[in-house]
């Protein structure tokens, strides 16, 4: 452990989602004292859970420490006031990093993490199989402290905006920034917040460190550029040769300007999932891995569920899966891997606040056929269809009729994507769900 000892502390674990149940069993042998919060369930494994939000505020006098889950804000009276008291306030990332000795591969940007913290976790168990592939990507970050069984293997950790609101000392190996664009901005209110918050993830980082970031990425470039981080920067592109980094040029992947793979030997789609290839050779390369041992497990590696997921050919017309692209900049990631096939789109969900101006322009550069349009933010992107002269949408009230629509407009070579540049918690409980109901409803057809 990292110098922490819980040993008589009061803690509050405050949200209990998958972050906040580990932490618990992390914690629980401690001898500390713990109290639960969570305003939609009423126990946890026999201890009561505190639901007034007041019994809270009166517990703030006495507590040493709060673990704080990532869905929650902290926007309101309780974290204000406990920021007033001086309380440690931490993510599961930050209790994690403490309840161990190991070193972590923390990897964030808007778009790509799972596929790149997927594809580096698989590159490192071919050398380590205790490593842990944890984080934002299923498992929590406590859970994999308490089976990693070496203190020497890796943590490959997918971190988000909303763990890195509240580290302190987090301190990866190697951090990689794969790209920063809007995103989220119904909880960091502006660009410069999120982009901030982002940037946590090399705080603590010093010369012995890595930072992997992408050279195409304007944010990413300007963390270079200002010299705002003191650890050893590695970039990648798929647009320009980086003489010390990782790079793509004319369908082969290079490293220090040699070539180690050729992209027709890559099982994912489209130049963005280049780009996270790209991170993930830099990404290992700083762990010391053999090229030779990257790029075997980059050949073996298959596409991930809801991210441009093929889901069945009917009529000869096909229907992707990629219900995870819930922000501008993947789906129009998706339509950029299309380019050359007929569309019908599929978009519409959760209204974070952002606008839809560059999707639309993208669709209408694309010449998507039809936009079906679902969901919070279906008027507000009708409008702004009508504002830049896109007229092939329409609007549908339910999931199933957009889909059946989409089969009806549908013709020999068409393509019908899910790719709806929303979150999806206004019609679902999560993207996952809304993938998984899309390929039951294709596959009745
Ligand atoms: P994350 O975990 O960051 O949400 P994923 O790897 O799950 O990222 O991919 C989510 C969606 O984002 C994919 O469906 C794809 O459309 C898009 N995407 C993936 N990688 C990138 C990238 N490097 N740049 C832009 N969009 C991407």
């Amino acid at each position: 452990m990292r110098g922490l000892n819980l040993k008589n502390k009061n803690i509050l674990i405050y949200g209990l989602g998958v972050s906040g149940k580990a932490a618990f069993d992390l914690i629980k042998s401690q001898n500390s004292n713990i109290f639960l919060y969570d305003n939609k369930i009423d126990k946890f494994k026999n201890i009561k859970i505190i639901k007034k939000i007041d019994f809270l505020i009166s517990l703030l006098n006495s507590l040493d420490l709060i673990i704080v889950s990532p869905g929650i804000s902290l926007d309101n009276v309780f974290f204000k006031t406990a920021k007033e008291k001086k309380i440690k306030i931490w993510s599961e990332i930050e209790l994690a990093y403490n309840m161990c000795e190991n070193n972590f591969i923390a990897i964030t940007g808007t778009n790509g993490k799972t596929t790149t913290t997927s594809v580096v976790g698989k590159i490192i168990k071919n050398i380590d199989i205790n490593s842990q592939i944890a984080g934002n990507i299923g498992v929590a970050l406590s859970k994999s402290i308490l089976n990693i069984k070496n203190k020497k293997s890796f943590i490959v950790a997918e971190i988000s905006s909303f763990q890195l609101e509240s580290i302190e000392k987090f301190k990866p190996k190697i951090s990689a920034i794969l790209n920063i664009t809007p995103d989220h901005l119904d909880r960091h209110k502006t660009f410069e917040n999120y982009a901030r918050e982002k940037k946590k993830v090399f705080k603590n980082q010093d010369k012995n460190d890595f930072l992997v970031i992408n050279y195409d990425d304007f944010e990413c470039r300007k963390i270079y550029d200002n010299h705002e981080s003191k650890s050893k920067i590695v970039f990648f592109s798929t647009k320009k040769v980086i003489n010390d980094g990782v790079y793509f040029l004319d369908n082969y992947i290079y490293f220090k300007e040699k070539k180690i793979l050729s992209c027709d030997e890559i099982n994912l789609l489209g130049m963005h999932n280049i780009s996270n290839i790209c991170a993930a050779i830099a990404i290992c390369f700083c762990a010391n891995i053999d090229i030779k041992i990257i790029c075997n497990a980059i050949k073996k590696f298959k596409n991930i569920e809801h991210r441009l997921e093929f889901v069945r050919k009917i009529n000869k017309i096909k229907f992707y899966n990629d219900s995870k692209a819930t922000n501008i900049d993947s789906a129009c990631t998706a339509l950029e891997a299309f380019r050359d096939k007929n569309i019908i789109l599929i978009g519409g969900g959760y209204d974070k606040h952002v606008d839809f101006y560059d999707w639309i322009n993208k669709i209408k550069e694309i010449k998507v056929k039809y936009l079906i349009l679902i969901g919070e933010t279906k008027n507000k992107i009708k409008n702004q269809c009508e504002e830049l002269n896109f007229k092939n949408y329409l609007l549908c009230e339910s999931f199933e009729q957009a889909i059946k629509k989409s089969f009806d407009l549908a013709i020999s070579k068409d393509c019908v994507l899910l790719s709806p540049a929303c979150a999806s918690w206004d019609m679902f409980d999560n993207y996952e769900q809304r993938g998984n109901i899309f390929k039951d409803l294709v596959n009745k057809f």
